[in-house]
């Protein structure tokens, strides 16, 4: 695939293809500067992504993409919660530990 002039929309069609393959529905879905996260879910339903994760490798972007979808569906990480993430993303939990650069 060719790369693209809009990285960003990049990562907001990855969360689209997530989000029907997890068969869940983000009301939106937003990429910007974020200090602390990766990423953010609202219970109303926006997923917001940080920027940071274009400089990151598309199976840490997913990691995060899985994570924030999830909590469409489960508030807290249980049981199931982990059991989905293991099942989409294998080896997650190495992954979970990574910090954003607080610039
Ligand atoms: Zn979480």
């Amino acid at each position: 695939m060719k790369s693209s002039l809009y990285p960003a929309q990049d990562l907001h069609r990855r969360v689209l293809v997530w989000a029907l393959k997890l068969k869940v529905n983000p009301r939106r879905v937003r990429v910007q500067a974020m200090r602390r996260k990766w990423g953010s879910c609202s219970s109303a339903g926006t997923v917001t992504l940080a920027i940071d994760l274009l400089d990151q490798d598309t199976r840490f972007q997913d990691y995060v993409i899985v994570h924030e979808l999830l909590h469409l569906r489960y508030a807290t990480h249980g049981r199931m919660f982990k059991a989905l993430m293991s099942a989409h993303v294998p080896g997650w939990r190495a992954m979970a530990a990574r910090q954003i650069s607080a610039a």
